[in-house]
């Protein structure tokens, strides 16, 4: 028996079973170059293995938001005008000026530190891979040969594998790629199956045809169990299973504590895929709608139409408030179609509400078209990375001015549209009582507020250890902000991680936190906590977090 520690997990459940070890090997093309007159029928050999492959794709797009996705990559011009190039003018077969192109466009996006786009290099390759197949004329993955339950245990997995999944054989996946908001991680959060994505080197750790056990709630595969680490974790699974349905049976239910206190919980997204995914887990808005995958996903600056339209297609599909955070780049979150003078210190630079301010134009084409989608429902406005009230004043006339604007035309909004700060600078959390009086609503984003209170770069794996949101600078940071906002009366919400910790809700909760918004899937665990305690015990515990002098203490009182 062995036991391996793996990573947090990215759908929580328990699975025992066979391993199935999936390692596919990747196709690779003839390297040797063409005639001048074999380039017609090389490309014409591509166009065709794009649109059948294309046709596949449309098939599969009519059930699922992730195949909807590689219709549009299969779309993108910039794809055939590169493979068309590269057989014309360099003289390449079909093949390799396919898996010449694939690498160069997913290495781009593997470059850039966002989580969320990184994953788009996975979309590209899986594209590309589907031509490759018609190309090779080689037929689909080995996965769809699964005839017994099994665990599989991967490097990674394309969107169109985890699409051909069987459900009732594959009981749990753990593969070494990926992250949080890979599809694999989506898929498997959807489905209800355990899984675990990111584990590093596991596909060498575990035999083919060994029995497991996928521990997708403390993070641990035990390979070869004992009679008495089985037994073990057949109750773990069966006490979770019925904790998971007793959650399932919250989810209409309002988060509110056993003496009253309502709080709101809510979603955070990046564009209509997650809100669609959020809507189901019952939640009371979104709480952060970050904008700037609709510019870093686009070839320019998006336009006031194309904004509106995303906008109001969100604003429609959420019930209850939609909090759209203003453009946040720069810093660890590039543009492709715009050079930012590289800086020393990026995270301190040009970036969010710094850059708007310098370039008023394409501010202000975003906020007419919040203006514009706040005619359709609950629209609110947040304005990003806030130092001083001089700064949020000059948001705030730029609003004006738009209002004006859209008014001038005489276009639908909200006059009365709830305008926002998050707070994550030590500046904002400082000044929080002024900042207060100028706006309707605060939310405390610990992501960077973490990193700028501790001083440690949220996205440096070397100090990974001491980017820490229970330190008690964070934490009475968090406190204070609250309490400023109160004060004002004015409500605060988080959406930072710390938002969907289920080790900290109950002490955000005695803060006084009025809403929640995380990660839709994080939603049952939390409504779950809120509604079995009362808020003078949570108020209770978070004053003695308070009192604690290190993060250390922090745990220990917690638990
Ligand atoms: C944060 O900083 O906590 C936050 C929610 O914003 P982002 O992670 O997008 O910087
Ligand atoms: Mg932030």
């Amino acid at each position: 028996m062995q036991k391996i520690s793996i990573n947090k997990p990215a759908s929580k459940g328990i699975a025992i079973g066979e391993a199935f070890l999936y390692t596919p090997r990747r196709l690779e093309a003839d390297k040797g170059l063409i005639s001048h007159k074999a380039t017609s029928r090389e490309l014409g050999r591509f166009k065709d293995a794009m649109a059948s492959a294309r046709r596949r794709i449309v098939e599969l797009a009519v059930n699922s938001d992730i195949f909807a996705a590689h219709v549009e990559i299969a779309d993108d011009p910039f794809i055939m005008e590169t493979v068309e190039f590269k057989i014309t003018s360099e003289h390449k077969n079909a093949e390799l000026a396919l898996e010449e192109t694939s690498d160069e466009i997913s290495a781009r996006f593997e470059a850039i530190d966002d989580e969320y786009l990184r994953e788009r290099a996975a979309d590209v390759k899986d594209v590309c891979g589907r031509v490759m197949r018609r190309l090779k004329g080689v037929s689909g993955s080995g996965i769809a040969g699964i005839d017994r339950p099994v665990i599989l245990v991967a490097d990674s997995l394309m969107p169109s594998d985890t699409a051909g999944l069987d459900t009732k054989l594959v009981l749990g996946v753990i593969t070494a790629e990926g992250g949080a908001t890979s599809h694999v991680a989506i898929m498997a959060r959807g489905l209800g199956l355990p899984a675990v994505v990111g584990a590093k080197g596991i596909t060498d750790m575990v035999p083919p045809g060994a029995e497991i056990v996928l521990d997708a709630v403390d993070g641990a595969v035990v390979v070869e169990p004992d009679a008495a680490t089985r037994e073990l974790y057949q109750a773990k699974a069966r006490d979770f299973g019925e904790k998971r349905k007793a959650l399932a049976a919250l989810s209409g239910l309002p988060a509110e504590t056993t003496d009253g206190r309502r709080v709101k919980l809510c979603a955070n997204v990046g564009n209509m895929r997650d809100v669609r995914s959020a809507v189901p887990f019952g939640i009371d808005g979104v709480g952060l709608f970050r904008s700037e995958f609709l510019y870093m996903e686009s070839q320019a600056f998006p336009t006031e139409e194309e904004q509106f339209a995303a906008y109001k297609a969100a604003a429609q599909a959420v019930p209850g408030e939609l909090v759209i955070r203003t453009l946040d780049v720069g810093g660890d979150k590039p543009l492709p179609y715009f050079p930012f003078e590289e800086e020393e210190n990026p995270c301190l630079g040009w970036r969010a509400i710094r850059m708007c301010l310098d370039m008023v134009e394409v501010f202000k084409t975003q906020i007419r078209a919040i203006l514009r989608a706040s005619a359709f429902g609950d629209v609110r406005i947040m304005f990003p990375m806030v130092i001083s009230g001089e700064e949020l004043d000059r948001a705030l006339e730029i609003l004006a001015a738009c209002k004006r604007e859209v008014e001038g035309h005489g276009m639908g909004y909200n006059p009365e549209i709830k305008r926002g700060i998050m707070v994550e600078t030590p500046a904002a959390v400082m000044c929080a009582r002024e900042l207060a009086g100028k706006v309707d609503f605060f939310s405390i984003g610990t992501n960077d507020l973490t990193q700028y209170v501790l001083a440690v770069d949220r996205g440096n794996r070397r100090v990974a250890a001491s980017f820490d949101p229970m330190h008690p600078a964070v934490l009475r940071s968090v406190a204070a902000v609250i309490e400023a906002g109160h004060a004002a009366g004015i409500p605060v919400g988080m959406c930072g991680e710390l938002a969907g910790n289920e080790k900290a809700a109950a002490v955000l909760l005695g803060m006084g936190l009025d809403e929640f918004s995380m990660t839709a899937s994080q939603i049952p665990d939390i409504r779950y906590i809120i509604r079995n305690r009362s808020h003078a015990e949570a108020k209770a515990l978070a004053e003695r977090v308070l009192d604690a002098g290190s993060a250390g203490e922090v745990r220990k009182i917690i638990g």
